[in-house]
């Protein structure tokens, strides 16, 4: 039997999070057994990117071609992936987290009664039953559930796994659909985050809160993150003020990331903050307030004045 992985993508560029997907799978299906993992794509890619996903475990691609899939709409998205799993009797089906994903488990739940964990941050435990760890209040806590229907999806959290890269290629299947099927919701608009890192894609992310004094002093921050090829980000008052732009926003009520590294300049650390940046890999708070609660989640601290410290360190790493 096979492991389907729903790859994400916009405008013909990946989600650099698939390369996560299909490591998670890759290492699931050595657990399971399963040796088959077939990668699925829905919108207009090209070959090398798809065969590319053969690197990192994908034994398959299935690319699924057609106008409809140009306005993501969840409700085409999840019809088609469920239509492979029906075709193929696809058991098991893994997804990176994100809004998009959760709400296409959602879907093929509520149409094949399958069962759905989110949040997941473990490979599957089959000593005893199909076992996995979830994280619950956001991030704060763990818990094991046992999965127990016959289809399961599981829709994992960033970095939990570790990346595989052999160098090999996948074959790439090319399906074509026709574009008479109904979408029931059309987007009349659109507007992009700007930036050439996106946010929540970003290996390393330097944000800046309320302790830059106001947006003049964003310079710092934005040198910093060139040179370490950066996205940026902001706390919630940051950008309720209108010094930065609302999507940077990250945080429990904003933008969830989960870097390689996430730098914490003038930010002091609330839990609401804290559960946006939580599952970072690496947590790195420069704060002048050696009692900023930031200290207390990071694996790092400078205790400093950002104005003094974020021109040193950018020097620093320019050099290196
Ligand atoms: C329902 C709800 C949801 C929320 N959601 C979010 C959310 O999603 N994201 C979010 O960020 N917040 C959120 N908040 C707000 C949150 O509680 C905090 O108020 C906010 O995170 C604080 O932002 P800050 O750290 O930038 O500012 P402050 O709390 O004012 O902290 C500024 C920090 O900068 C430090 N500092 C000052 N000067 C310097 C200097 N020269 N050099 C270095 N450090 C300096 C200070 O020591 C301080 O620690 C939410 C609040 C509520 C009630």
């Amino acid at each position: 039997m096979s492991i389907l992985v729903f790859i994400e993508g916009s405008e013909g560029v990946l989600k650099k999070s698939s390369k996560e997907a299909i490591s998670y799978a890759a290492q699931a299906g050595s657990i399971l057994n399963d040796q088959e993992i077939v990668a699925v794509v829905l919108g207009s890619y090209d070959e090398s990117i798809l065969s590319n996903l053969g690197s990192n475990g994908a034994t398959k691609v299935i690319n699924v071609e057609g106008d409809v899939f140009a306005e993501n709409q969840i409700g085409v998205f999840s019809d088609s992936i469920q239509g492979i799993m029906t075709d193929n009797d696809i058991k098991l089906l893994v997804m990176i987290k994100s809004s998009f994903s959760d709400n296409i488990g959602g879907r093929i739940a509520g149409k094949t009664g399958a069962s759905v964990v989110s949040s997941v941050i473990s490979l599957p435990d089959v000593s005893n039953g199909f076992k996995v760890n979830k994280s619950i209040f956001t991030g704060k806590a763990a818990t094991t559930v046992s999965v127990n229907g016959d289809i399961k999806v599981l829709i994992v959290n960033k970095n939990t796994v570790e990346l595989q890269e052999s160098g090999d290629i996948a074959p790439v299947e090319k399906i074509q659909v026709s574009s008479d099927i109904e979408v029931k919701i059309k987007i009349t608009g659109k507007e992009k985050a700007e930036g050439d890192i996106l946010l929540e894609d970003a290996d390393i992310v330097v944000s800046g809160g309320r302790g830059l004094k106001g947006p003049e002093n964003w310079g710092i921050i934005e040198d910093l993150a060139k040179a370490l090829g950066a996205a940026t980000g902001c706390s919630k008052p940051v950008s309720d003020v209108g010094w930065r732009p609302h999507h940077e926003h990250v945080g429990q009520t904003g933008v969830k990331v989960s870097p390689n590294l996430y730098i914490a300049v003038g930010i002091s650390g609330a839990i609401q903050h804290l559960a946006g940046v939580n599952s970072s890999k690496v947590l790195v708070a420069i704060n002048n307030d050696p009692e900023a609660p930031f200290f207390k989640a990071a694996d790092y601290g400078i205790v400093g004045d950002a104005f003094e410290v974020l021109p040193k360190l950018t020097e620093k790493i320019k050099s290196l």
